[in-house]
């Protein structure tokens, strides 16, 4: 039972004050791509700890594969893992509730990935048939009186960057420059996934206080790590005069929300940071950091949930040889 009460403990920790300190870190503003990816790594954390429960309370199944696996006692497994409280109802009830909750988290993924594509199809179709070509075969400029400028995700040969005619009016060569690297960082680094993923995530899980700030972290920090990547080529202050142009501008057109745009969320942050501090590079410790936090979430669940069976390891044989001390000796075999 201490086994399903630890890694109950790691799902809140992790989803509740880790959550909520990383969401506050400055160490996320500085390097935004790694924080992407330790936020990924925390509901990692959060999923597998989840899981890892949902198999433990179907206890019988896994009672059994410990017995067998490390050729441990039955009775001291179940001492181990079952308990005496946990009753079988709430075993089962337990396990419908969640699989019943990744059901329901699996179709709110598919049906929002489904609903983008459609919209980036019918957007990439009108761009193409109507939009004009650039030197650029992916970008694509737009007649319209709202400066804007967005892309429209789609893998190889489909991905699109869309800038207005006003947008065009408003920027300088160089800020319509830094404002396409922008974007193309928005598609080399496929932010529109990794949103999509954390929007699901939240969605299912922000209603009962985990992981709350994790979709409105990683639409900020994707904004932040492809003003960064901007910031390489063309310098920051012109991502910043970019970004104070553009700023009043609405990121994309309705249909399309949820696609990375160059305006977005908290545009003003965005702009301080520009002009406050250098952009850096990824560090090589906080470049480790991301696989280190990802390594831990996905080992530490499983390592909980075997500690107890390799601590009873080959119990069963020496309860075996207790029960053979009162009975004749007929060699009981041992390995
Ligand atoms: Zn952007």
């Amino acid at each position: 039972m201490s086994v399903i009460a630890a890694l109950i403990a790691e799902v809140f920790l992790l989803g509740g004050p880790f959550a909520w300190w990383l969401a506050r870190s400055a160490w996320a503003g500085r390097h935004p791509q790694t924080a992407i990816r330790v936020w990924h790594a925390t509901a990692a954390g959060v999923l597998v700890s989840l899981a890892t429960v949902l198999i433990l309370v179907a206890h019988d199944v896994w009672e059994h594969a410990m017995v067998w696996l490390f050729h441990a006692d039955k009775p001291l497994i179940h001492a181990a893992y079952g308990g005496t409280w946990m009753a079988r109802g709430i075993g089962e009830a337990a396990l419908l509730l969640l699989l019943g909750g990744a059901s329901a988290m699996a179709v709110v993924a598919i049906r929002r990935f489904l609903s983008q594509r459609r919209a980036r199809d019918r957007f990439r179709l009108a761009v193409d048939t109507s939009g004009s070509e650039t030197d650029d075969p992916r970008v694509r400029v737009m007649d319209h009186e709202n400066p804007a400028a967005f892309c429209i995700p789609g893998g190889r040969g489909r991905d699109r960057i869309v800038i207005t005619t006003a947008a065009r009016t408003l920027l300088s060569a160089e800020q319509m420059a830094a404002t396409l690297e922008h974007e193309r960082a928005h598609l080399h680094l496929r932010h529109h996934r990794t949103i999509l993923a954390a929007e699901v995530v939240t969605t299912g899980f922000g209603p009962f206080g985990l992981l709350r700030p994790y979709a409105d972290q990683v639409r900020r920090l994707a904004e932040l790590a492809a003003d960064d990547r901007a910031s390489h080529a063309h310098g920051r202050l012109t991502v910043a005069a970019a970004l104070l142009e553009m700023g009043s501008a609405n990121p994309v057109p309705s249909g399309l929300d949820g696609m990375p745009a160059l305006t977005g969320p908290d545009v003003g942050g965005r702009i301080r940071r520009l002009i406050a501090a250098p952009a850096r590079r990824t560090s090589a410790p906080a470049g480790l950091l991301a696989p280190a936090a990802l390594l831990v979430a996905l080992i530490a669940p499983p390592a909980v949930a075997l500690a107890p069976a390799v601590l009873l390891m080959d119990t069963a044989h020496a309860q075996q040889a207790l029960g053979a001390d009162h009975a004749p000796a007929t060699g009981s075999r041992a390995r």
